[in-house]
């Protein structure tokens, strides 16, 4: 698994966030063919620099039904669409939520970690959902 914060829209750089994705749909983890001459079912989301410093949007590789659906819902940004899947906050109902990941994280997971992901640390706790909007946590 490589580098897949990889900004800019050029043909070297899907390559490469093809080859980082590990053939997984980044929104739903499912497997996506990405073989030469295989079967189109599948996106590459590029982003702009600005876009991804900012936290907007990320690249992925998003499968048919994530590509889809992201399409139906007049989504742009992959994070925005993966957010509008969470569940909103009881406190401020923004749909921000980041799922939090308990144990010690990689640097590896640090740099690919999206932001609908949070890390909780090593002490596992019973908060599941940390909202991104006013950092309640449940
Ligand atoms: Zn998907
Ligand atoms: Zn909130």
């Amino acid at each position: 698994m490589g580098e897949i914060n990889l900004a800019g829209h050029s043909p070297a750089t899907i390559k490469q966030i093809l080859t980082a994705s590990g053939g997984q749909c980044r929104c739903c983890h499912t497997e996506v063919n990405v073989r030469p001459g295989g079967a189109s079912d599948h996106r590459v989301h590029t982003v702009s620099e600005d876009d991804l410093r900012a936290g907007r949007d990320v690249p992925a590789l998003i499968c048919a039904a994530c590509a889809t659906a992201m399409a139906e819902g007049g989504f742009t940004s992959v994070v925005d669409f993966v957010f509008s899947t969470r569940p909103a906050c009881p406190v401020c109902s923004a749909h921000r939520a980041s799922q939090i990941g308990y144990g010690l994280p990689t640097r590896d997971s640090f740099v690919n970690m999206p932001p609908w992901q949070h890390s909780g640390g090593c002490c596992v706790g019973p908060e599941q959902w940390r909202c991104r909007g006013c950092g309640h946590e449940r």
